[in-house]
């Protein structure tokens, strides 16, 4: 952590949440900007693949910025549930250490509402963990559906509200826009 930032840092919690596209990728320009201060950023991501190798996994290698994708992928066939339970009790580990070791100025915790959300996570964890951070740590949260508590204790909440979306047109899944 940068001491020079810390001193003057009051820690939010940020949740960007809703129905609309723009959640994950809100959140990675926050990143930016902190990287651009110098700050040490981290994103875990708790349901994408590393093998996805997304824009912002390739983005993250070249700028030398910490992001782990843990997950087990996006379908909701029984086997990817099992897969993804799993390897948020593993993610999750990493996370409490990263958000308490006070070696982040930003964590992102990148779809953390689904592992809640099926019951993987209680949110008095989630809770418990974000209460006893360092108080300069800023933790961004994304997903849909985030329960009433965490909504709560967050700073600001952002909630993306769909209008339009190009997928419902049937254009598919664009590199640089959707991955
Ligand atoms: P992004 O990662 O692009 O910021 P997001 O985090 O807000 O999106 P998720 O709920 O994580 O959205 O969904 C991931 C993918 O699903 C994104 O590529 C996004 O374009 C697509 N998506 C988001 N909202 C919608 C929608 N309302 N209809 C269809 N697809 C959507
Ligand atoms: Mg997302």
């Amino acid at each position: 952590m940068k001491t020079d930032i810390s001193r003057a840092t009051k820690g939010l919690i940020i949740i960007n949440t809703g129905k609309g596209k723009g959640k994950t990728t809100a959140a990675l320009g926050l990143m930016l900007r902190a990287w651009g201060h110098g700050m040490n950023v981290v994103m875990l991501q708790f349901i994408k693949r590393a093998s996805a190798n997304c824009g912002e996994h390739r983005a993250a290698q070249k700028m030398g910025v910490e992001l782990v994708a843990g997950g087990a992928g996006f379908t909701r066939s029984e086997r990817s549930l099992d897969a993804n339970k799993l390897l948020t009790g593993q993610l999750w580990k990493t996370a409490k250490e990263k958000v308490t070791s006070g070696d982040y100025d930003m964590v992102v915790l990148d779809e953390l509402s689904y592992p809640l959300r099926y019951g993987w996570l209680t949110v008095e964890e989630v809770l418990d963990v974000l209460r006893n951070r360092p108080p300069a740590v800023h933790v961004v949260i994304t997903g849909r559906d985030v329960p009433g508590e965490l909504i709560e204790m967050a700073d600001m909440v952002t909630e993306m509200g769909e209008v339009k979306h190009h997928l419902k047109k049937g254009i598919k899944a664009q590199p640089g826009i959707e991955f």
